[in-house]
C-alpha cells in the first residue's frame, strides 16, 4: 500500500455520491468517464497529493461525477484507467498505433465511435494483420476523432475544475 492512499477515506467519499451505501454495490454504479493529465497539482479523495493523472468517474445511476487519482481508481475500483491513459499517449505520439479494447469501450460508451466502428476496430486489433487502405483510413479517422474528443473534453473538465475549485491541492 503506497503512502497516502487512504482506502477508507476514498471509499467514504465515493459512497457519499452513490445511491447504495454498501461499498461493493456503490462501486459498481461507477464507470470511467475520461482520464487526463493536469499539470496543476490536485488532490485525490483519499487525501493523496499531488495527483497529475486525473480520472473522471461518473455514477451511471445518478450522474454524479468525481475526479480522483489514477492509483485509487485502479486499486480500489478496478477500472482500466491506466490502460486508457497510456494508449492515448501512444496514439497521440504515433497516429498509426492502435487503441486498445479498454479505450474503445470507453469511447463507444461516450458515443464518440459507433458500436460497429468499435467491433471493426477490435477486429483489426485482434488480427494484427495488414489492413487494406480503406481499413487504414477508417482506423486513422477513428484515432483522430478520439484524440479530438479527449482534448476537448479535457479542456472542459479542466475549466470546470478551475471554476468550481474541485479538490485543489492543499
Ligand atoms: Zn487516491
Amino acid at each position: 500500500m503506497g503512502a497516502g492512499h487512504n482506502e477508507e477515506k476514498f471509499k467514504a467519499a465515493i459512497i457519499l455520491r452513490s445511491n447504495s451505501k454498501i461499498w461493493a454495490e456503490a462501486k459498481s454504479e461507477w464507470e470511467l468517464h475520461l482520464v487526463y493529465d493536469d499539470p496543476a497539482e490536485r488532490a485525490c479523495e483519499c487525501g493523496h497529493q499531488p495527483i497529475n493523472q486525473i480520472c473522471v468517474i461518473k455514477n451511471k445511476d445518478n450522474n454524479k461525477e468525481a475526479e480522483v487519482g489514477n492509483v485509487c481508481v485502479h486499486r480500489f475500483m478496478k477500472l482500466a484507467s491506466q490502460r486508457v491513459l497510456s494508449v492515448l499517449k501512444r496514439v497521440r505520439w504515433d497516429l498509426k498505433k492502435s487503441l486498445n479494447p479498454a479505450a474503445l469501450d470507453l469511447f463507444a460508451r461516450r458515443g464518440v465511435i459507433s458500436n460497429d466502428e468499435r467491433s471493426e476496430y477490435l477486429d483489426y486489433w485482434r488480427k494484427r494483420t495488414n489492413l487494406t487502405d480503406e481499413q487504414k483510413a477508417q482506423k486513422n479517422d477513428i484515432n483522430v476523432r478520439v484524440l479530438k474528443y479527449a482534448d476537448e473534453e479535457t479542456a472542459r473538465l479542466i475549466a470546470n475544475f478551475a471554476n468550481h475549485g474541485l479538490k485543489p491541492r492543499l
